[in-house]
């Protein structure tokens, strides 16, 4: 018999009325419901052409539906390649050039637009709410079994796509069992159980809101309350019948903003996990003193699942993501990969059942990523503490965290440098109070022409994804270099600090 993620989540179900989400309106679904339309989401993918190892893109709003995709994917051996929901179609172009999916599961105001940049591709839709669209429609006279597919722990799950320091999207493959380790670690690690209930306001489509939060809940047998997104009075309104919370940073920020939060709202909860960007020593604080919560930071990727998490039981230290996961090993080296003494600032690289098993397509890329001995470079700058606790100082990648959601400038200053009248342009986060990072892009105009923040905006807007457009554009002279030519965004960073405090 088969063992893979579907099957551990079956097993971890207690019974046959447990619930698998509530929704903000009361409406609930069962376990055994939800597997049933599982199953003939299956059959429905299958009809159209889908085979074990295919890939299904998916870019769908947030609903019970498109969790449910999700599920009929990894029940039926099916890789699930879910796209950010903000991505234009020029966007997705690449994505399906790049993966090649068998279907593509979009949502059905987005059909249209979407099939017209991408002519050869089969779609199937879900309507926003979930209650409507091809899929959802051809469903209901589908069976409620699906015949077991031999999927095991080596076979792919999922592919997601990481922004490419160099403007290339890389697909991180993602096997059954490297998702199934790294959440039977965390559902440990948090000691969730069957009565939990997690308040989920992540988007679906980044590794934080599908794989930490679902999977984990999932394990456990415990129940998802869904939001479509996070609204702070849909969050409140929902408190009261959770017991845990997952969020960015900046979920953290809008809702010490929040004259509802304190500690009468908040002393039935179990937990509050922060991560996906830095969390401020400060909010950490704040938090605390606020509502009599320690947030628990923890740090982990695309590619590795979570490495590192603060202590359920123990310390749980502002501006530390923490110690190792079980059967996760971490070190900081040097640049050939030599392990540095305890306090060193290094390289952050991990090895164990968590890590991806190589980028889509790109075996160079993979290669160049992974030491011989089979520890993966993160890209992030980090030290050991006597404690054993892992700090991240930095990051190598250049990468800028937005609400989340992480940017690569190089990306955006492509785009920019292509512009006519533009002569260079550099892009990097300053701290904003919000969003954790504001995008900001410096620009230095060609003599004599006459551009205007207003008018690079708006060129930028229909070819980059919301997040990632500007939030300002600022023009310099001359960008700062260091002697060997190379633009030092340190300089912008620190002059500019201040910018978005300022407004
Ligand atoms: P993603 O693949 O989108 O999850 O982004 C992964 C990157 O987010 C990591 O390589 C880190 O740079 C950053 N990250 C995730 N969690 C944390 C954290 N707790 N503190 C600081 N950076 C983090």
């Amino acid at each position: 018999m088969s063992d893979n993620l579907f099957k551990r989540f079956e097993s971890a179900v207690p019974g046959p009325e447990t619930d698998f989400l509530r929704l903000a309106d009361g409406a609930a679904l069962r376990y055994q419901d939800a597997f049933a339309t599982a199953a003939r989401y299956a059959h429905v993918l299958a009809r159209h052409g889908a085979r074990p190892g295919d890939r299904v893109a998916v870019q769908a709003e947030k609903s019970p539906a498109a969790l449910i995709l999700y599920l009929a994917c990894l029940r039926a051996g099916f890789v699930y390649l879910p796209l950010n929901t903000a991505y234009t179609p020029a966007e997705l172009a690449y994505f399906v050039r790049d993966a090649e999916p068998r279907l593509f599961v979009c949502s059905t105001k987005n059909r249209e637009k979407i099939a017209a940049a991408l002519p050869r591709v089969t779609f199937l839709t879900i309507s926003d709410d979930g209650r409507s669209g091809s899929l959802v429609e051809e469903a209901a006279a589908a069976p409620e079994q699906f015949p077991d597919p031999q999927i095991g722990m080596e076979d792919l799950a999922s592919i997601l796509y990481t922004s490419g320091t160099t403007g290339r999207s890389k697909g991180a493959m993602l096997t059954h069992g490297n998702l199934t380790s790294n959440a039977q670690s965390l559902k440990q690690a948090w000691a969730f159980s069957q009565g939990d209930v997690l308040l989920h306001a992540l988007p679906i489509f980044h590794i934080h809101g599908l794989f930490v939060a679902t999977n984990v809940t999932m394990l456990a047998g415990a129940c998802i309350l869904l939001l479509p997104r996070f609204e702070p009075d849909a969050v409140f309104q929902a408190l009261p019948q959770a017991t845990v919370m997952m969020g960015v940073p900046t979920f953290y920020t809008r809702l010490l903003k929040d004259s509802r939060l304190n500690q009468d709202t908040t002393r039935h909860m179990r937990l509050f996990i922060s991560g996906s960007a830095p969390l401020l020593p400060e909010t950490h604080q704040q938090w605390q003193a606020r509502t009599g919560h320690v947030l628990l930071e923890r740090y982990g990727m695309t590619e590795t699942g979570m490495n590192t998490s603060n202590p359920y039981v123990g310390p749980r230290i502002a501006g530390s993501v923490g110690l190792p996961l079980p059967g996760v090993e971490i070190r900081i080296a040097d640049s050939d990969g030599n392990a540095l003494a305890k306090g060193d600032i290094g390289m952050i690289e991990v090895r164990g059942p968590n890590i991806f098993k190589g980028y889509w397509n790109m075996p160079e890329k993979t290669a160049a990523e992974f030491h011989k001995d089979g520890f993966f470079i993160t890209g992030d700058l980090g030290t050991i503490g006597a404690d054993g606790y892992v700090r991240i100082v930095g990051r190598g990648k250049d990468l800028i965290i937005t609400g989340g959601l992480n940017v690569y400038p190089k990306e955006i200053e492509s785009l920019l440098d292509e512009l006519p009248g533009v002569e260079e342009s550099a892009v990097v986060g300053l701290p904003h109070d919000d969003f954790g990072e504001g995008v900001t892009a410096f620009l230095v105009c060609k003599d004599g022409a006459q551009l205007t923040e207003g008018a690079i905006l708006e060129s930028l807007q229909d070819r980059l994804a919301r997040f990632k457009l500007p939030k300002r554009v600022l023009f310099l002279d001359a960008l700062p270099r260091n002697s060997m030519g190379k633009v030092q965004k340190s300089v912008l960073r620190e002059e500019y600090q201040a910018l978005y405090q300022q407004a």
